[in-house]
């Protein structure tokens, strides 16, 4: 049996309507209704045909669902959630997908705090967006993480589970503030470290632009694919997700002035322990099929 008959998606950029697309592969029978704050989105997703309906107000978009999915920026769920207040159904079943959970769910429990509210993280995703950007098998064999408040009605997260896995997920459960904390060292450090390489790079005076470019290939290259990804997105994860960001990047600062140290005294022992460790950890990866063994990154060429 499905989990969900009449599916709501508010935000129809890249995780919205992949999931859209997604369901319509793997639940084809589901209602699917979609809304955006963005006329011209909306506009888009209709002719690109992946929802049943878009509805030019939020509160429309939910009237008869059962599942209701936010996936807008994460500074922006407390207010998409307040549009939808008096509409929501009383039965229906409140998620997100957004990139931080603590401050997400609290934004979502204070507009709807009636609301059965089981929130998410589908640990997958491309530098790209909007309604174009989006593709139905973007969750296969990827990770959803379903964060439950204490006290959540386990059969609503049961659903909420079972619907990820039918759009071809992986799924775990974890407490929202240790997914947090998980997070920021898999997901928004790296970010951070890419963003703050790349703004270096493009500041240097004695290197020129057509330098860096030209000679991406050294490692910078995959800095800026990740450093091209949305920016408010990724503003609005380093602010709700603040307390865990900073405490990772104290310890990653900790680090690097290890090596930093090491570098300045000739310490090779120190650099290739570490560098032996790490690529121990590129092995486990691709190992466990989270990236592609392939070189150079499994790029197409
Ligand atoms: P996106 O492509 O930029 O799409 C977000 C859409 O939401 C945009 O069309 C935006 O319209 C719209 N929107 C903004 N505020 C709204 C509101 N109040 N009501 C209705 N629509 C609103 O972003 P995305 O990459 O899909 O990210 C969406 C969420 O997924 C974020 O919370 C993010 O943290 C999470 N996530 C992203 C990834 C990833 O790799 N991208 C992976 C996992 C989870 P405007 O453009 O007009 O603002």
């Amino acid at each position: 049996m499905l989990p969900f008959a009449r599916v709501t998606i508010i935000g129809l950029g890249l995780i919205g309507s992949s999931i859209a697309r997604a369901v319509q592969a793997t639940m084809p029978t589901v209602r699917l209704t979609g809304y955006d704050a963005s006329p011209e989105v909306r506009e888009r997703v209709r002719e690109l045909g992946f929802t049943d309906d878009v509805t030019d107000t939020a509160g429309a978009s939910v009237v008869d669902a059962d599942l209701v999915i936010f996936c807008v920026p994460v500074g922006a769920m407390g207010a998409a959630a307040a549009e939808i207040a008096d509409d929501l159904p009383a039965d229906a079943i409140v998620s997100d997908v957004g990139s931080s959970k603590a401050s997400v769910l609290a934004a979502l429990a204070a507009a709807l705090p009636d609301a059965t509210i089981i929130p998410a993280h589908p640990v997958a995703g491309t530098e790209n967006s909007g309604p174009d950007a989006g593709f139905a098998t973007l969750f296969k064999d990827r990770w959803c993480i379903v964060t439950p408040p204490e006290g959540a009605d386990p059969a609503a997260v049961q659903k909420v589970e079972a619907f990820w896995q039918r759009l071809g997920a992986n799924v775990d459960t974890m407490d929202p503030k240790h997914h947090d904390l998980v997070l920021a060292v898999t997901s928004h450090l790296p970010h951070l470290i890419a963003y703050t390489i790349v703004g270096t790079a493009s500041d240097m005076e004695g290197v020129t632009q057509g330098e860096v470019i030209k000679y991406s290939a050294g490692g910078f290259r995959d800095f800026t694919r990740i450093a091209a990804s949305d920016p408010t997105m990724w503003r609005d994860v380093f602010l709700s997700n603040k307390d865990a960001v900073l405490e990772m990047l104290q310890r990653f600062s900790e680090d690097l002035t290890a090596l930093q140290r090491a570098i300045r005294w000739g310490d090779g022992d120190t650099l290739f322990d570490l560098f032996t460790r790490t690529r121990a950890v590129r092995r486990s990866i691709i190992e466990q099929g989270q990236d592609d063994a392939a070189p150079d990154f499994g790029r197409h060429h």
